[in-house]
Parts: C-alpha cells; sequence; structure tokens
C-alpha cells in the first residue's frame, strides 16, 4: 500500500515548533486547584439559568456570526459603537488573529531582512509576559522582539522610555499583558499611553485580568487607531469554559481582523453566557471585591511567613518561597494536593504563581506553606 512518511508533509516550521504549554487540568479528585487564574466561584445564578434555559432544539442552528446581541451590550458597556468590538472563541483567538492580520510572515529564504521588512515582521512583548505571543509569532513565521522589564517586573521608565532604550524598536504588533502575567503587577495608564505614543505599529493591551486592578486602558483603544485591547469572560466572570473574549479598537481594525476569522467562531452558549454577565455585573463586582480581599490577605500571610510577595492587580500572586527552591515548592505543595504554577525559565525560576481561590483553599494553601517551612 501506499503510503507518505509524515515527516515529509509536515511544514518545518510546524515541525520545529515549541507548543504552548497548558496548566495541567488534573483528574485527580480532591484537588486544591491554583494553577490556571480560574475564578473559584461559579458564574451568577441569572447566567446559570440562560445558559441552562438555551440548551434546547436551538443546539441545531448555527450561532449568531457576529455576535451581534453581545457586541451591542458591550458597546454600550464601553460607550463605543458595535463597530468598534470583535468578539472572538476567547481572547486567545483574537491574539492569534492580530498576528495574521498585522504582521507579515518573514521570508523563507535566509536573507537579512532590511529594517522596514523586519519591523513589519516583528512581533514584540515583554519578558516574561503571557507564554501564548512568542508561540503565536513562531506559528506564522515571525520575527520576536522579547523586551526587558526593569526589577520586579516593572515597566521601563518614563526616562528610559524617552532615552529610547526600549521602545527604539518599531514593530508591526506589540503585545503587553497589563496587568502584567504572570507577575500581577499593574501597569498604569499613562505609562501605558507613553508607550503607544512610540509605536507606530499596532499595540495590543491584552486586559484579561483587569477587572482585579485599580485601572483600565480602555480609553487608549478610543483614542488611538492603532491600539487595541483586548478582554476576556474567562477570568473574571467565572466563563473559562465557554470561550468568550472580545477586542475593542478603531473600525477599521476591527473590520480587517473580521475578513480573517472563522464564520462562526463563537459558540451560541457561550454568547449567551456572556449576554447574562452583563446584565448582572453587580454580582460579579462583589465577588471580585471578596477575591481581591482574599489576595491581600494571604499575600500578607506568606508575607509573614518569609515569602517574598509581588504587589498584584489580578487574580493571582507571584511569590518567592523561602529556604528550598520554588519547583521542590511545587512537588511539597503538591504532595499536600494543592496545585499552584511554576516556570522553568530565568526570570520565573524561583517563583510560584498562585491563583486565589476561596478563602478556605487559600488558608489551606497558608497552613500546608507553614507546614512545609517547618518540615
Ligand atoms: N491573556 C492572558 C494574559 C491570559 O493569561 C489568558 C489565559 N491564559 C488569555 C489572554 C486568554 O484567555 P481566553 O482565551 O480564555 O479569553
Amino acid at each position: 500500500m501506499f503510503s507518505q512518511n509524515p515527516e515529509d508533509l509536515i511544514r518545518p516550521l510546524v515541525a520545529r515548533l515549541n507548543p504552548y504549554v497548558y496548566g495541567e487540568q488534573p483528574k485527580i479528585k480532591g484537588l486544591i486547584k491554583l494553577n490556571t487564574n480560574e475564578n473559584p466561584d461559579p458564574p451568577s445564578p441569572v447566567v446559570l439559568a440562560a445558559i441552562k434555559a438555551a440548551v434546547d432544539g436551538r443546539l441545531r442552528l448555527y450561532p449568531n456570526p457576529t455576535a451581534e446581541g453581545l457586541r451591542e451590550k458591550l458597546a454600550k458597556l464601553h460607550g463605543c459603537e458595535v463597530a468598534n468590538i470583535i468578539v472572538g472563541n476567547g481572547s486567545d483567538e483574537l491574539l492569534a488573529l492580530a498576528v495574521r492580520a498585522f504582521v507579515e510572515p518573514r521570508p523563507n529564504t535566509g536573507v537579512w531582512l532590511r529594517n522596514a521588512e523586519l519591523s513589519r515582521a516583528t512581533v514584540q512583548y515583554f519578558n516574561p509576559s503571557y507564554s501564548l505571543y512568542p508561540v503565536l509569532a513562531d506559528i506564522h513565521g515571525a520575527a520576536k522582539n522579547p523586551l526587558e522589564l526593569n526589577g520586579d517586573f516593572a515597566l521601563p521608565s518614563a526616562g528610559e522610555l524617552k532615552r529610547g532604550r526600549v521602545w527604539d524598536f518599531q514593530a508591526a504588533l506589540t503585545l503587553i499583558t497589563t496587568p502584567n502575567a504572570p507577575s500581577g503587577r499593574g501597569y498604569p495608564t499613562e505609562e501605558l499611553k507613553a508607550i503607544c505614543e512610540r509605536q507606530r505599529g499596532v499595540v495590543l493591551l491584552d486586559e484579561a485580568y483587569v477587572d482585579f486592578a485599580g485601572e483600565n486602558a480602555m480609553k487608549l483603544a478610543l483614542e488611538f487607531s492603532h491600539v487595541l485591547v483586548a478582554r476576556t469572560f474567562s477570568k473574571a466572570y467565572s466563563l473559562c469554559f465557554q470561550r468568550v473574549g472580545y477586542l475593542v479598537g478603531n473600525p477599521q481594525m476591527i473590520a480587517a481582523l473580521n475578513k480573517i476569522r472563522d464564520s462562526y467562531n463563537v459558540n451560541g452558549l457561550g454568547q449567551v453566557g456572556a449576554e447574562a454577565t452583563l446584565t448582572d455585573l453587580k454580582f460579579y463586582k462583589e465577588n471580585f471585591k471578596k477575591i481581591v480581599e482574599t489576595r491581600d490577605q494571604v499575600s500578607r500571610e506568606l508575607t509573614g511567613l518569609g515569602f517574598y510577595v509581588l504587589p498584584s492587580q489580578t487574580n493571582f500572586i507571584l511569590a518567592r518561597p523561602p529556604g528550598i527552591a520554588a519547583e521542590l515548592w511545587l512537588e511539597k505543595l503538591r504532595e499536600k494536593k494543592i496545585l499552584v504554577r511554576w516556570f522553568k525559565s530565568p526570570e520565573l525560576k524561583d517563583y510560584l504563581r498562585i491563583t486565589i481561590g476561596t478563602p478556605e483553599e487559600m488558608a489551606s494553601l497558608v497552613k500546608a506553606a507553614r507546614a512545609i517551612i517547618k518540615g
């Protein structure tokens, strides 16, 4: 029988690719799961009821192709037009679309690119930030420009920006996680604005965790034609399962993204869940308050135990544990049925990223940490 060797069929770029590493979704029961920044509480009763009520004969139909009802509600919420918004299958889809719409793949010839060509083929981002960004650049065959952050993952100062230490490079697309992940650090809108003003390419502000922060930069997406803001229903709104995110920006930019997305990219139950969420924001505001309180409390407690905890504007904390290596802490916490996240990279290997769970879950974490230190 005639059969091709798969190695001859797969593009070299794909064969070489280092894919995105998912946070573990454990099968073990009873584990306290503090590793993927999910909200520990379920969606509001209003949202659950709306989704349940939508499970009927409608499932045979295609969903609204442009998530029109949801976009209308989002436009009202952000004080903009429906044309300023695109909804995606999670914000991950929209990040991928932005790379495809705004960045040229590098030619496959091995020639040196001139500066302008290189700019058009480059995705830049801070290191560390969301670890999907370099993977998206690699998938597209784009160049990458990881930019250094200052100590404790702070943005470069205004003075450094002026001297052009970091921003002398103009990229087709600059992706900024704000507040930052995995550091949890919040970035002031004025500092983000200064960055946007220096870039001639697209700047995408990824506000996946912004509901837990003191401020947001949405106004920049409505002020500048080259700035987009990404939001998601996953984290703060307890809808990871449903995969709904959106981007706000200039209508022409949004139209470009619309051209290249899948026709029915947002599933129907996801649209229903997200729309219902927007009718019950009061419920969520209370929930965010509780998570922020728990975050601040556990930060204080871990600091008391000798952890170095970075100030967080998100629903997770990045903390350097005392005594033994962070990787060992990961194992020891797992033995005590607590799952947190550890990253191998040089900037992060001394830290643990810990999602804020319920007050009870965080009390268990503190208790386990105390026992590990004693042991
Ligand atoms: N941005 C950041 C910074 C994230 O951490 C995540 C979730 N891993 C996303 C975007 C994507 O979220 P979603 O696709 O669920 O909207």
